[in-house]
């Protein structure tokens, strides 16, 4: 275990800000791997804590508290507002993915998750991936997201922009009436696994796509594969389209960048878009539509919700029931949007409210079966 006091977080993890009553914070340290690690599980409520494993190269031990609390608080709500029997939880590695990353490292982690007897779900992240995952499950059965040999279900990014490019539609359809794609103008930024793959969609039913990513390769594939139009960085946000779509960065939706916005619909995979909650009421009072994030990029996690659920019963991960469960995300998106209509409140909040409702209403009753 690892000296919590001595690595200068002390016991300010009960008094942090971004902790929320979590059920469950856990530090491991194992010194003949170099594993550093936090655990932790927000809540339970709904079901076993599912969540990420992300390895990255903190620059101090508080910066990776605050990170696997906020990260595993947005899995409760995830996890609630996509119905499926989860709670939240994530895990942090702190290390540079590139340079102290072993198969040894990845199986002192599979031992720490191991420890929690199922309460926590390890899934892929920024910095692990799918061989990380297979190094995981030689320690510990609480793992998704391993290969599809080692029966699992392998990368979730194509579901993820499956259910991205359905939580999009659903918005069209909500603000611009139109449920045909042909000629709608969508400004994708991250051209990444699930940014690409929500590019073929797009490009499939005619839409016409203004792309940018750091990677110059990417953006030129885009232009040759569906006649995309390159964008410069920083000139993603002020495109004079319909649609814009964050697929890279998370905090992206900030005071500079809402006032530059000339799109009437913000969709996109990245995580935590919103700099701060209140640039979802920016977006609200500049008349863009919000579809949220964690509401809209489930996909991944109802795919490895799968995986997990019929691995335990032996039988093989039925896609269809995958992709009909992915399909849901447009009545949830339209739910939202209305809720925050009828409310006057924006289309953030109102995801977050009726996920608490969720995942609180379980507690009570849970209290008063008591
Ligand atoms: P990825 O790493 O494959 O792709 C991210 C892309 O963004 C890369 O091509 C990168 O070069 C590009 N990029 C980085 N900085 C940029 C910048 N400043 N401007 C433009 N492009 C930039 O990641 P991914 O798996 O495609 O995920 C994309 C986002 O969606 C992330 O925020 C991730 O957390 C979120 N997400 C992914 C999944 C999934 O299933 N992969 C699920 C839920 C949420």
């Amino acid at each position: 275990m690892l000296n919590v006091a001595k690595r200068g977080i002390g016991m300010s993890v009960f008094s942090h800000p971004e902790f929320h009553q979590h059920e469950h914070v856990s530090f491991f340290q194992c010194e003949k791997t170099g594993l550093s690690a936090i655990i932790a599980v927000h809540n339970t409520n709904l079901g076993p804590a599912l969540g990420g494993c992300r390895m990255w190269n903190y620059e101090s031990d508080e910066q990776a508290l605050r990170d696997v609390l906020r990260l595993s608080r947005g899995m409760t709500y995830k996890a609630a507002i996509t119905g499926l029997p989860l709670g939240g939880g994530k895990s942090v590695i702190i290390g540079d993915a590139k340079k102290t990353k072993t198969p040894e490292l990845m199986k002192a982690m599979g031992r720490s998750i191991d420890s929690f007897g199922g309460r926590y779900i390890v899934a892929e992240d920024v910095g692990t991936t799918v061989e990380d995952m297979n190094n995981i499950h030689t320690q510990t059965k609480h793992v998704v997201g391993v290969s599809h040999d080692g029966e699992g279900s392998g990368d979730p990014s194509p579901t993820t922009a499956f259910g991205v490019y359905t939580g999009l539609k659903a918005a069209v359809r909500y603000r611009l009436h139109r449920s045909d794609m042909r000629g709608l103008k969508v400004a994708v930024q991250g051209l990444g696994n699930v940014g690409y793959n929500l590019c073929k969609l797009l490009a499939k039913d005619g839409a016409q796509l203004f792309v940018t990513d750091v990677a110059q390769e990417k953006v030129a594939q885009a232009v040759k594969e569906f006649g995309a139009t390159a964008v410069a960085l920083n000139d993603i946000y002020s495109q004079d389209v319909d649609v814009f779509a964050p697929c890279a960065l998370g905090a992206i939706l900030n005071d500079g960048t809402v006032k530059a916005l000339k799109a009437e619909i913000v969709a996109g995979a990245a995580n935590n878009q919103l700099a701060e909650a209140r640039h979802g009421d920016m977006l609200r009072d500049r008349k863009i539509l919000y579809a949220p994030d964690y509401v809209i990029n489930a996909g991944g996690l109802i795919n490895v919700y799968y995986e997990h659920a019929t691995r335990a019963s032996g039988k093989a991960v039925d896609r269809a029931q995958v992709l009909a469960h992915v399909q849901k995300i447009d009545e949830t998106s339209e739910t939202i949007f209305r809720r925050a209509e009828q409310d006057g409140i924006s289309t953030s909040l109102a995801a977050d409210r009726i996920a608490e409702q969720r995942f609180m209403a379980k507690a009570e009753s849970s209290h008063k079966a008591a």
